[in-house]
């Protein structure tokens, strides 16, 4: 068993006392340990803080071509970095690749959003204007990374990609980063940061990992400093309402738990290739990453007339679902992360059991493939169908977090989809599927306010969609309300958080010769 250590202060240090244990979630055997105690929380930071000279002299190509390396590296390590994705994730071969590739595809995005922005160390916001009567007293918003250090805490189903994306953005923007990733799944993140280490791409202090608790660290924050948190809105809002968080001006960002749907028209019938997206994109997002994603389907809002035909297409869909040990080849879907997701989600199927009927998969109980009886933590797909969704709670408030959607009948109508998809209080995705442009405006307009994310699916680009469950690094990730309030990604407008909007006003000349004097 490996003892997964932190890198602070410039070295790797294996913290003392209890540790946690991080575990083969289809075996249940333990394959290492990590914990935190003893880490000199203040010291990291102030080593990362220094790291942060060294990030801010170099311009927005230089530290492109930081990402440009880690990205690489990751790639080329893409065989060995598999492993542990399964052997600690519960991944198939395929949802180790989905996390380790959104990694370095989205440091290589970064990276070359850096090559674009050239050889500066200040942007401009916006443009200039004129503030007096003449054009002589003159404003410029620029843009300067903040002085403090970035702490990125990542919630357990995506640790590859969770951290790079993070650090894609503060790196880019010239902040250094303390990485932690949830512990009981920390050891694809430990090998990426081991292998950037190693490699020393970055100045010393530029990246720090904690591989265990967050001990005192949150509450050493200061008001140059940033948190970007991701996990249970639940923990978001503790973090958030943080004394010393709160007090001190923190800068946040929270992406937390969504209950995303999906929406089919009444336009689409059986058959059609939109019908078709549909079922595969639900069947996709209910099995990947055995629907242990964020962004997954939890609600798919189905015009009463059209329920049969989907269900039965994803019956077929998810009866061809192979759940077993992950390591296995014909293996399709693997298991919950932990032994505590698997309680979450049982304890959710009951909840949601006095509002739904069962359509597939009954109480998600499974034989595993390749393991004995009851081994690991393996719940089988479930299909649910909410035959009164006007009185139902639990179906637009629990996020069960595994392969679990539920049906939810409508009228058809525009305004009724809306009012069902809005109860939830705020999502991170939400798709929508059909070939009526005046109803999909509609729809998409209704629901636009309450949702980070609307994929619209049709028969137009049926051919070339990804899946709605995967986050984009040229789009937006985050939502309004319950799904945290933050917002991440979107391009440049993900360095945003790690970057001072400042107003400059005075002569329009040295206005202007500031915002462009620091070239490289
Ligand atoms: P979680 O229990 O809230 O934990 C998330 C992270 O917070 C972990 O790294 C955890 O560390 C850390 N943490 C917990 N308590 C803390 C504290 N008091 N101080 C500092 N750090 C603390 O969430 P999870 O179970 O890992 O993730 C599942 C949830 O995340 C789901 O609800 C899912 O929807 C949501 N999620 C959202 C997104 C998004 O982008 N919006 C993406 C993925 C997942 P330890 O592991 O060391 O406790």
């Amino acid at each position: 068993m490996i003892t997964l250590r932190s890198y602070v202060g410039g070295r790797w240090i294996a913290g003392d006392g209890e540790r946690a244990r991080l575990v083969n979630p289809a075996t249940e055997e333990a394959i290492a340990e990590a914990g935190t105690g003893g880490v000199d929380m203040e010291a990291a930071l102030e080593h990362a803080r220094a790291g942060g000279v060294a990030l801010r002299e170099m311009t927005y190509l230089q530290r492109g071509e930081l990402l440009r390396a880690m990205a690489r590296l990751i790639h080329a390590r893409r065989d060995e970095l598999i492993e542990p994705a399964i052997a600690n994730g519960g991944n198939t071969r395929s949802d180790a690749k989905f996390d380790i590739d959104g990694a370095s595809g989205t440091l290589a995005y970064y990276a070359e959003l850096g090559a674009g922005l050239g050889d500066v160390r200040v942007l401009a916001d916006g443009d200039g204007a004129q503030l007096g009567r003449s054009a002589r007293l003159w404003g410029q918003h620029v843009l300067v990374p903040r002085h403090g250090v970035a702490v990125q805490v990542n919630a357990f189903n995506f640790p590859g990609w969770g951290f790079a994306e993070k650090a894609a953005c503060a790196l880019l923007a010239g902040m250094p980063v303390i990485a932690k990733p949830a512990t009981a799944t920390a050891l694809l993140a430990y090998r990426m940061v081991e292998a950037i280490v190693e490699a020393r791409i970055l100045p010393e202090g530029a990246l720090g990992f904690l591989a265990g608790g967050a001990g005192d660290l949150l509450r050493r924050l200061g008001g140059q400093d940033v948190l970007a948190f991701t996990g249970s809105s639940e923990t978001g809002a503790h973090l958030r309402a943080l004394r010393e968080i709160a007090g001190r001006s923190v800068r946040v960002n929270v992406e937390a738990d969504s209950l995303n749907a999906a929406v089919l028209a009444p336009d689409v019938a059986p058959g059609s290739p939109t019908f078709d997206l549909f079922v595969a994109d639900v069947a996709k997002e209910m099995t990947q990453k055995a629907g242990q994603k964020c962004t997954a389907f939890r609600r798919l809002l189905v015009p009463s007339p059209l329920v049969g035909a989907v269900e039965s297409a994803l019956v077929e869909r998810l009866g061809a679902v192979k759940v077993g040990d992950p390591a296995r080849e014909e293996v399709t879907m693997g298991p919950l992360a932990t032994a505590q997701q698997l309680r979450d989600v049982r304890a959710g199927l009951a909840r949601l059991r006095a509002e739904v009927t069962s359509v597939f998969g009954g109480d998600g109980a499974v034989e595993p493939i390749g393991l004995p009886s009851g081994r690991g933590y393996f719940v089988g797909p479930v299909l649910l169908r909410c035959n009164n969704p006007d009185a139902a709670t639990a179906v637009h408030q629990l996020e069960v977090f595994g392969p679990v959607a539920t049906i939810v009948p409508f009228d058809g109508e525009t305004r009724s989809a809306v009012d069902l998809v809005r109860r939830v209080g705020g999502m991170l995705q939400t798709s929508i599927y059909g070939d009526d442009r005046d109803r999909l405006a509609a729809l998409a307009l209704g629901i636009a306010p309450f949702v980070g994310r609307l994929v619209i699916g049709s028969e137009k680009i049926a051919g070339q969609a990804t899946a709605p469950g995967a986050v984009l690094p040229q789009l937006v990730h985050g939502g309004p309300g319950r799904a945290g309030g933050g917002e991440e990604l979107g391009g440049l407008r993900g360095l945003s958080l790690y970057l001072q909007r400042t107003a400059l006003q005075g002569d329009k000349p040295l206005v202007e010769s500031i915002a462009r004097q620091n070239r490289g």
